[in-house]
């Protein structure tokens, strides 16, 4: 039987890279719910591509306009319309790829109405995660990761009792950065550097977090929550070639680790076809043309966001939401041109002294946290 799939945020490059996988396997995937944000053209696209699927745009205007172009099929919008696509009856698993904490409460409401939750937005499991993985335990559902290194782990965890692992490496390509060497280079960094990055292509939001290393971060905030492993054993380690995903360290010294070549199809049709391994859309990797692996450790000093985000995973509570929304409101400062490079970790650690802290907050108030430090973000630019 094939899996019935809801994409969120189809339109994007996690998107884009997940149409592909359920191209290549349609024994398999069937897209039974799409949504897009702005791009409304892209979605018209998909939307004729995939004819059953349920729409959702990102606004009434949007909505308006595919119903007209695709002849009066049902559309929904915005938020409500995300929390119907994600509780669709029909669905068997729910993939979030929005940008931002707009797919928390999705992410939510598909695993409360019986689904599979497949997590690319690694912003709802750094805000949220423990709320999160509590809602899949009381359904008994899955949340399975997307991201290449939380997928790279889940596929070396597999059959290993938690017990055993002495410590998660994170691999980090070290962005378009890695080889710079003073604080003041880094203050001359424009928007147009910041998004090249060396080895994935990505959409803009988290290819600034991956110049700036808040990206790893927050993977390690979110690693936390998926595998439940203390912060203490989570480490990041950097491999310019990105091609070791991540790695699983045991007790005994053994280190697995998962390769693959640095297309997004790889994590992603691993985690819509779970638990089958199928053959697929990903290019084979070759090591021999590749002839080496990399691997050196982050500079801490020039980068602060591994420890802002340690600090945070380790503090807990409404810390990582407040981290993960400075941050978001930072790159967008950065990126409009009104905040500087180093302005990105300077404006989140202020934030993270100052909003107030809750030990044990509500969803509520993890809502509220998120968004007192994006006013704290804005109010002070
Ligand atoms: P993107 O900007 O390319 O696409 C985002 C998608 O979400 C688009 O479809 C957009 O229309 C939609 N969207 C954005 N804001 C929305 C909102 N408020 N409401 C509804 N829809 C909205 O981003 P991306 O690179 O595909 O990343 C998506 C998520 O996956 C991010 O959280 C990112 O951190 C994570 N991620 C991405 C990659 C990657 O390789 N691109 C890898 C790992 C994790
Ligand atoms: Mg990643």
């Amino acid at each position: 039987m094939k899996k019935r799939i809801v994409v969120l945020g189809a339109t994007g490059s996690i998107g884009e890279s997940t149409m592909r996988v359920v191209r290549s396997l349609p024994e398999q995937l069937e897209i039974v719910g799409l949504s897009g944000g702005k791009n409304a053209d892209r979605l018209i696209e998909l939307a004729r591509e995939f004819p059953r699927a349920m729409l959702c745009a990102g606004d009434e205007a949007s909505a308006v306009r595919l119903k007209e172009e695709l002849g009066n099929r049902e559309v929904f919008y915005g938020a409500e319309g995300l929390d119907l696509l994600a509780s669709l009856p029909e669905a068997d698993l729910v993939l979030i790829a929005i940008v931002g904490t707009a797919g928390l409460r999705p992410a939510l409401l598909a695993l409360e109405s019986g689904k599979d939750l497949a997590v690319a937005s690694k912003e709802i499991l750094v805000m949220a995660g423990e709320q999160v993985m509590a809602v899949a335990e009381r359904n008994g559902r899955r949340v399975l990761p997307v991201d290449s290194e939380h997928n790279a782990i889940f596929q070396c965890l597999e059959g290993h009792d938690l017990s055993t692992v002495k410590r998660l490496i994170l691999t980090c390509s070290g962005g378009p950065f890695r080889k710079t060497t003073s604080a003041s280079e880094l203050a001359e960094i424009t928007p147009d550097q910041a998004l090249r990055h060396p080895t994935w292509s990505m959409g803009r939001k988290i290819s600034i977090d991956s110049a700036t290393l808040f990206n790893k971060g927050l993977e390690m905030i979110e690693a936390k929550w998926l595998f439940g492993i203390p912060m203490e054993k989570i480490d990041v380690i950097i491999h310019p070639q990105s091609i070791v995903h991540s790695m699983v360290e045991f007790v005994d010294g053994s280190i697995l680790a998962q390769l693959g070549s640095t297309d997004m199809a790889l994590p992603i049709q691993y985690a819509l076809t779970y638990p089958k391994r199928l053959p697929g859309s990903c290019a084979p990797l070759d090591l021999t043309t590749l002839g080496r692996l990399d691997f050196e450790p982050p500079r801490r000093d020039l980068f602060p966001a591994l420890d802002l985000a340690r600090r945070a995973g380790m503090a807990g509570g409404t810390l990582p939401a407040v981290l993960n929304a400075a941050n978001e409101a930072a790159v967008e400062a950065f990126l409009s041109g009104h905040l500087s490079f180093p302005g990105i970790w300077e404006y989140v650690k202020r934030a993270m002294t100052q909003v107030a802290f809750i030990e044990h907050p509500t969803l509520e108030e993890l809502i509220e946290a998120d968004r007192e430090a994006r006013i704290f973000v804005g109010d002070r630019l």
